[in-house]
């Protein structure tokens, strides 16, 4: 009776993996200094495979085949949890991997005002506030649960958390359906506040471990970018990226125009800025493409948000990944939009709910 049972079970699941369907599996993956354990999600869908941790809500590994069907792991990051929070609470923080809020990117000076208050955040990159501050989202654990397709994880930031006013309740759902892992953020809150929410993974499509993301190519579907001062705070003006290195309209190599002398990439130390997308923020549209030729390994970002961060993997030290061997492709709202009045508002009131989706696809040529 009971082989019975699971031979039926087990016919069942194979019935389901040949109809494309998607396996969710739930491991422990350690503890937190306190004890509290932590969880690690694995999504199988044909040969894609990701694997997301409830701490930091981190996707902690993708592993995608190349041209000849052999499979690496695309994205950095360690094997064990200890590592993530050794990193994630050190002076320097990568953020491999990991959901990034409430305010991904900057905001000049920790301070901005809304509703006629000033409100000061914490500063930790230079004279400004960078991805929510030490006890940012990556660095916090999240509640999680199975979904068709994927795992939902759930995080209540509290009023005053970060100094960011209203409880705001936040929802990350990823789930992998065929070749396309999807990440969908919402939130809520209970007063006037603002978010930004974005996932810092760092790409390298020969595999994690390989030294370089020079030969990568880009495309990015953006006309203009938001130029900074040399901490990386936008000025106000949108740029065209038209006879800039910043133009990645047409496909280019990485490593072509890092290094040329732009002012703008000498305050990145390479590529470290805020493109504007095209097309209308809120529709889920193309934003950009990389490729690599060793591999074949494609990567497709499509996102409804207005913007997206191009980060070369500059402050990357070899410890223990080195300068520029990833890149991470974040999409967002523009950094330190609580201070432009003019950029896409990231100011979130009682009633309103916050939606974002973003989808990175996968396949080689
Ligand atoms: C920022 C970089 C920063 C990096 C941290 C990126 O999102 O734009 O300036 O160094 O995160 O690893």
């Amino acid at each position: 009776m009971k082989t019975m049972l699971i031979s039926t079970l087990w016919l069942a699941l194979c019935a389901m993996t040949a109809e494309g369907k998607t396996e969710v599996s739930r491991e422990p993956f350690g503890k937190m200094p306190d004890g509290t354990p932590v969880e690690i999600f694995t999504l199988t869908s044909g040969n894609v495979e990701a694997r997301i941790m409830t701490y930091g809500a981190i996707l902690v590994s993708l592993k995608a085949p190349d041209r000849k069907g052999r499979l690496a792991n695309i994205v950095l990051g360690y094997d064990t949890l200890a590592p993530y929070i050794a990193n994630n609470q050190s002076d320097k923080p990568a953020y491999f991997g990991a959901i990034i809020g409430r305010y991904a990117n900057r905001i000049a000076n920790g301070k901005f005002t809304l509703e006629g208050k000033q409100y000061s955040v914490p500063i930790n990159n230079g004279k400004n506030s960078l991805h929510g501050g030490p006890n940012g989202f990556y660095n916090v654990l999240w509640k999680a649960k199975p979904i068709a397709d994927g795992v939902e994880l759930s995080y209540l930031s509290k009023d005053g958390e970060a100094g960011y006013p209203g409880n705001l309740a936040v929802t990350v759902r990823y789930t992998l359906v065929g070749d396309a892992l999807q990440i969908a953020y919402s939130a809520t809150t209970d007063k006037p506040t603002v978010v930004n929410l974005t996932n810092h993974s760092y790409w390298n499509l020969a595999g994690r471990g390989n030294p370089s993301i020079l030969d990568h190519q880009l495309t990015l579907r953006a006309s203009r970018f938001t130029p900074a001062d040399s901490g990386l705070i936008p000025t106000g003006e949108l740029r065209a990226v038209q006879s800039t290195p910043l133009d990645f309209r047409q496909t280019a190599r990485i490593g072509e125009r890092i290094d040329a002398s732009y002012e703008q990439l000498k305050f990145g130390q390479g590529y470290d800025h805020n493109w504007a997308l095209d097309g209308e923020a809120g529709t889920l549209r193309e934003a950009a493409e990389l490729y690599e030729p060793g591999s074949g390994r494609v990567l497709e970002v499509l996102t409804t948000e207005p913007g997206i961060q191009f980060y070369s993997g500059n402050f990357l030290d070899g410890s223990p990944y080195p300068r520029r061997s990833a890149l991470c492709l974040e999409t967002q709202h523009f950094p330190d939009s609580p201070n432009h009045p003019d950029f896409p508002s990231t100011e979130l009131k009682p009633g309103q709910g916050f939606q974002s989706v973003t989808v990175f696809r996968f396949s080689t040529r």
